[in-house]
């Protein structure tokens, strides 16, 4: 067996049978959330007017979608593809990425500023070139749920393509660090079994040429069409009434804040658990491509078909958590790189074994993972313009508790691996996990 790439032998999601059960039914249902809130039919109250029918409504067979409806794949192919071009061509300063198990650091392209100015103009000129009529969000709007399909089978075909390619020895970039001709392959999808291998990812960090597929995927295919389509249901309100509704406004620019937010501050995302440790499978294309856009975006949809007024004083309570919450993300996450740094050496900390040290200090102090409640308090303020309508439009903080769950868990398991006692020593110091006093 080799030694770069050793066997995975722990497990999540319960092996191979959890990762079948996920692949097929979170698509399902995506697209489940998504038929409920139509512009022909959308639920009301406590799914009081829920009906079986309506969630096939407008579904169609496979032929439909991989045959007959090829602008479909245009569209979308031309989105993910005209992307990358765009995202290779631009410039950008270079950084490197973290240690690999063969000792080499990837190189990574961080052009966020420049990607978002070019973005930017493109709207601004389409919107101007098109006397506002935008033909392109249009098309978004009116095809939401079949486009919500195609990135769901582009995921499939993505994920399907990288677990092959990670066969193939290495033929431009060789050899590795260690003198072979292998690729370094994720140390949690490496079991041998198809189903789960395909599912975490194989590959740590697959590449087409100069594209990095798993930074690309994670920053801007979905979290820019998530801004499309919030954008879209905007325009279909403008076009429709002649108005703008201002809970829509909110929810469009709280949400368009967060996505240029982690587009601008992208090289952060090279140290964290997706590009350091996890390969890209179909977990994360799908995550990137399809539930982030398409779950992501419900408020806005919902908010296209049942417009609330909201008035100053909510406008301003909603606003306010959004800057708490984003106020806790922002200052915490940049204490701990700061400290990481070593720009804050008079904080309390813990020296661990391996030579760095564990803050326990600040906001470090109040959790263990007090960004993560920051970020939570972010996706309770992105609800709170849909008002009391619907419990589904509140989908989004109770899934992000799973997945911040999730994350704390694994991070934790990490920590204690990696930090044995000094790790203890913390989690004494710091009790709580994610909310100060609660959990
Ligand atoms: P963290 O930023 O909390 O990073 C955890 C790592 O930081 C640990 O593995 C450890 O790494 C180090 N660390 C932990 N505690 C300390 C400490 N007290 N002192 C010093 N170093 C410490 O987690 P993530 O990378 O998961 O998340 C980053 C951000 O991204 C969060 O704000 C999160 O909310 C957000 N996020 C958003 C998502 C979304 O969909 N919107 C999804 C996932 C995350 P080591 O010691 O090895 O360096």
């Amino acid at each position: 067996m080799s030694k770069l790439n050793p066997k995975t032998t722990h497990y999540e999601f319960n092996g191979w049978p959890g990762a079948l059960v996920i692949s097929l039914g979170l698509p399902v249902f995506t697209v489940f959330l998504n038929q409920l809130i139509r512009p022909d039919y959308y639920i009301k109250g406590f799914f009081s007017n829920f009906e079986l029918q309506e969630v096939f409504n407008g579904l169609h067979s496979w032929e439909y979608y991989l045959v007959d409806r090829r602008d479909l794949w245009v569209y979308y192919l031309t989105w993910y593809g005209v992307l990358a071009i765009v995202d290779t061509v631009l410039p950008g300063k270079v950084m490197e990425g973290v240690e690999l198990r063969d000792k080499t650091k990837l190189k990574y392209k961080i052009n966020g500023v420049a990607l978002s100015t070019v973005f930017v103009l493109v709207i601004a000129m389409r919107w101007k070139l098109t006397d506002g009529q935008m033909p392109e969000l249009q098309f978004l709007y009116e095809n939401h749920v079949d486009i919500c399909v195609i990135t769901i089978l582009f995921s499939f075909a993505l994920s399907t393509y990288c677990y092959v390619v990670s066969f193939v020895p290495l033929l431009f970039n060789r050899p590795n660090g260690v003198g072979t001709n292998e690729k370094v392959l994720a140390l949690g999808g490496n079991s041998g079994n198809v189903i789960y291998d395909w599912f975490i990812g194989r590959e740590l960090n697959p590449r087409l040429g100069p594209l990095d597929l798993k930074l690309y995927s994670e920053l801007r295919p979905g979290m820019l069409l998530w801004l499309m389509i919030n954008l879209s249901c905007l325009h279909h309100q403008y076009l429709k009434t002649g108005k703008l509704n201002d809970a829509l406004v909110l929810v469009n620019l709280m949400q368009g804040f967060y996505i240029f937010d982690g587009v601008l501050n992208e090289e952060g995302l090279l140290t964290m658990m997706d590009i350091a440790t996890d390969g890209f499978g179909f977990m994360l294309a799908f995550g990137d491509l399809t539930l982030v856009p398409f779950t992501y975006s419900l408020q806005a949809r919902y908010l296209s078909v049942s417009p609330v007024e909201l008035g100053n004083a909510r406008l301003a309570c909603i606003l306010s958590l959004m800057a708490l919450g984003f106020y806790i993300f922002r200052s915490a996450n940049k204490q701990k790189s700061d400290f990481r740094q070593g720009k804050l050496p008079h904080m309390k900390s813990i020296q661990t074994k391996r030579g760095t040290k564990l803050l326990a200090d600040g906001w470090w102090a109040k959790s263990q993972h007090i960004n993560y409640f920051g970020d939570w308090l972010i996706s309770w303020s992105w609800c709170l313009p849909t008002w009391f309508q619907t419990p589904l439009t509140y989908y989004y903080p109770i899934y992000f508790a799973a997945l911040l769950l999730h994350r704390q868990t694994r991070d934790e398991e990490k920590c204690r691996e990696k930090y044995g006692e000094s790790w203890v020593e913390y989690e004494k110091q710091v009790p709580y996990k994610i909310i100060p006093y609660v959990y």
